[in-house]
């Protein structure tokens, strides 16, 4: 086992480079010049986040000048938001990694040595051999998201691996695509298949349209409340949605399920539902009905507190408008530990409004017909991400990152080896803080590749400098969307510093690796080149236009009467899952009641900030001149109770005792008084991000009561209480 200490990059380079003082003093961000010289413009599909908007690169004289939308993007509508537009603070960022890093233990103190990239490829591939020869190639966990990620994911699978936990799976959106998947046989996915332009109304169950900024999205939400459509937003916070809308239901956390539930007894009990839909589409209806029976609006007001007669009324609102009515399934809904369940019943309730395949509701997505690149099957791997699964979660189809660091622990431990890309994995998985310095200690080779120093990057044995988007190709974009498009990524700009692109690393990977038939061309641009021959496009003509649409070939809703089979084991949309069942798992949804926190505790919720994604653009220099920390909403009566005024800065002290870093407070009515909310993405340690550390607190570090979803795995995070803890003035 190697002890691997915490390693701060900064000071930390064994003969490394020290910043220049004249960067220092500013962000390091040039201001954007004002167009007079020779402008390029340049193909990009933006990365800040992962709606992926594209857009056009413009440079004067070589320098960077501006990003914009590019108008033929149905699927950002021609725009970017603001952290799109911000994206050239990714590539002037003065905190990239610029080097190769190798950790060396010097004078008994461990460094990072900056070496040639043959040198750290050599290391790393090395290193993979070893544990293939020893362990077997299985024995390697994978944590990797993003574009690049699917660089990774690619080498990995031809070396052997089958554990692939990227934090985006557990953390995020999968109980909720799992959850779709088991009613309707089809997930929603992202982009979400939506058709907020032509709702007449739109349910949003804690989510932030409007905080989270997802250009389609967001426009199409515009789009309804243009026209009128009626709102209903259910939080415990009155957020920039619920400031759109006509019902706020300030709902006590956690228990969501119980509105659900009771929203399904008033369309079921008051006949309110689409009768022939139901009879057409469904299964399992009669058991469903018998099911919500106890689930009355007098029962769940006294487990949400939202009056029975609002819950009819917003009931009833809701049947008025179907099927133009779009109970949003939401996107990170990894809250509560029935996350699954909950997401269930959100799609039984847009069933029972015929909403699946109709105007305002859910249209029917398309994605061009994309032949894959030829490459040799992938080998078969000894082992998958189940076995640190131990037999849970049977209805995962990814690797929760959570058991996967927990299997990485010990002499025994399961895992040897972890290649880890853009997954920064202390913010990004709550509550693993130890077990990640165990996990450390323990592997045989810890492999990080990203843009930023990210906290995750002192835990490395080998830190690979990946350049940014706008330096590299990725692979095309063709989400599903209401209009088949591709949108090509290309480089704008040669990859700054000593930085190269995640396809050259996992391809030079690959090569070391003797796996040179899964790589067999020379640069990426051949396999876009080859992709779009074979739907009638080019290389060259994508790096004009950057976009390329396609007219659909099948229809965009299921028509009225329209025979149709659903692929579930039904063929109908499962009201009542048989998948759940034979899994043993409750077929309907069914209510817990949430855990409560200690007395003087209040429950902490987390969200999304519209100048930020996460932590990845907390050091952005041109985002973080937007919003430079977060900062913790408390209601008017928790505040006078601890007497605390905006502005002051608090410390949060958690049930399980862990304190926070401080955060500025927010008084505000908009927040319900048993609970607190601050944005996520904020309290960065890594000493390299001079402008992001010691910056806001991070959530993160407060989830430490982690409520894991029996069905797949989902971390639910949102059985956290924190108490204030005063700064001295
Ligand atoms: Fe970029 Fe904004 Fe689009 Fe996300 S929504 S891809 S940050 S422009």
């Amino acid at each position: 086992m190697k002890r691997r200490k915490f390693i701060k990059l900064t000071g930390a380079l064994a003969g490394g480079a020290v910043a220049s003082p004249a960067l220092l003093s500013g962000c390091g961000a040039q201001p954007p010049k004002p167009g007079s010289g020779e402008v390029k413009s340049t193909p990009t599909v933006c990365a800040i986040c992962f709606w992926k908007c594209a857009g056009f690169v413009h440079t004067e004289d070589g320098q960077p000048w501006k990003i914009t939308g590019n108008p033929e993007d149905l699927h950002s509508r021609g725009r970017l938001c603001t952290r799109g537009s911000g994206g050239m603070g990714a590539y002037l960022d003065r905190d990239r990694l610029k080097k190769p890093l190798i950790r060396v233990t010097e004078g008994g103190e461990q460094k990072f040595k900056e070496v040639s990239w043959d040198e750290a490829l050599n290391y790393v591939a090395d290193g993979l051999k070893k544990i293939a020869d020893q362990y077997g190639p299985d024995r390697v966990a994978v944590f990797a998201q993003g574009a690049p990620g699917s660089h990774f994911k690619h080498l990995m699978k031809a070396y052997g691996t089958g554990s692939f936990g990227p934090p985006d799976y557990a953390q995020c959106r999968a109980a909720r695509d799992l959850a779709f998947h088991l009613t309707y046989g089809k997930t929603v996915s992202s982009p979400e298949p939506t058709d907020m332009a032509n709702s007449r109304c739109i349910v949003l169950i804690g989510t932030h349209i409007g905080e989270n900024l997802h250009n389609g999205q967001v426009s199409t939400f515009a789009q309804a409340i243009d026209k009128r459509a009626t709102i209903i937003a259910v939080d415990p916070r009155f957020s920039v949605a619920a400031g759109k809308a006509k019902y706020w239901l300030p709902i006590k956390p956690g228990t969501d399920m119980a509105l659900l539930l009771a929203w399904t007894n008033v369309l079921i009990t008051e006949s309110l539902y689409d009768k022939d839909y139901v009879a057409r589409y469904t299964h399992g209806f009669d058991a469903l009905a018998e099911h919500i029976k106890s689930y009355t609006p007098e029962w769940a007001y006294l487990e949400t507190g939202i009056e029975p007669e609002l819950i009819r009324r917003t009931a009833r609102v809701m049947a008025g408008h179907a099927p133009a009515t779009l109970v949003h399934p939401g996107r990170h809904v990894a809250w509560y530990g029935d996350d699954t369940q909950r997401s269930r019943a959100i799609a039984i309730l847009n069933a029972l409004l015929g909403t699946w395949g109709r105007p305002g509701g859910f249209y029917i997505p398309e994605t061009v017909k994309l032949p894959k690149y030829p490459l040799p099957k992938y080998p078969k791997p000894a082992s998958t991400f189940r076995v640190a699964h131990e037999g849970k979660y049977p209805l995962a189809y990814n690797g929760v990152s959570n058991a996967l660091i927990e299997h990485s622990i010990g002499p025994d431990a399961h895992y040897k080896g972890w290649v880890v890309c853009e997954a920064n994995l202390p913010l990004a998985v709550p509550g693993m803080t130890e077990k990640m310095q165990q996990a450390a200690d323990s592997l045989d080779l810890n492999v990080v590749i990203d843009t930023m120093p990210m906290e995750v990057t002192g835990y490395a044995d080998v830190v690979l400098p990946e350049c940014t988007y706008l330096e590299r190709y990725d692979d095309l974009r063709n989400a599903q969307e209401e209009a088949p498009s591709l949108a090509l990524r290309m480089p704008a700009f040669e990859p700054k510093y000593d930085s190269k692109p995640g396809w050259w690393i996992a391809r030079e990977l690959g090569l070391r690796l003797g796996l040179a038939q899964y790589f067999p061309w020379k640069d990426y641009s051949e396999v876009l080149d080859w992709q779009l021959k074979q739907v009638g496009s080019s290389l060259e003509e994508m790096q004009k236009i950057g976009v390329k649409n396609f007219p659909r070939k099948t229809a965009k809703y299921i028509a009225q009467g329209q025979e149709y089979r659903f692929p579930t084991p039904t063929g109908k949309i499962e009201l009542y899952s048989t998948r759940l069942e034979k899994a043993g798992f409750d077929p309907l949804p069914r209510y817990t009641a949430p855990q409560e926190g200690p007395p003087g505790y209040y429950r902490l919720i987390y969200g999304r900030a519209p100048a930020h994604t996460f932590g990845r653009t907390s050091n952005n220099p041109l985002l973080f001149e937007l919003m430079t920390e977060n900062a913790l909403w408390v209601n008017p009566l928790a505040a006078s109770q601890w007497n605390l005024s905006s502005g002051d800065y608090v410390r949060l002290r958690n049930q399980d005792g862990v304190m926070s870093n401080r955060v500025r407070v927010r008084v505000t009515e908009r927040i319900r008084p048993d609970s607190v909310f601050m944005a996520h993405g904020f309290g960065h340690t890594s000493k390299q991000l001079r402008l992001a550390r010691d910056v806001g607190a991070s959530d993160a570090d407060l989830i430490t009561n982690l409520l894991m979803d029996p069905i797949m795995g989902a971390t639910g995070m949102r059985s956290n209480f924190v108490t204030f803890i005063q700064e001295e003035a």
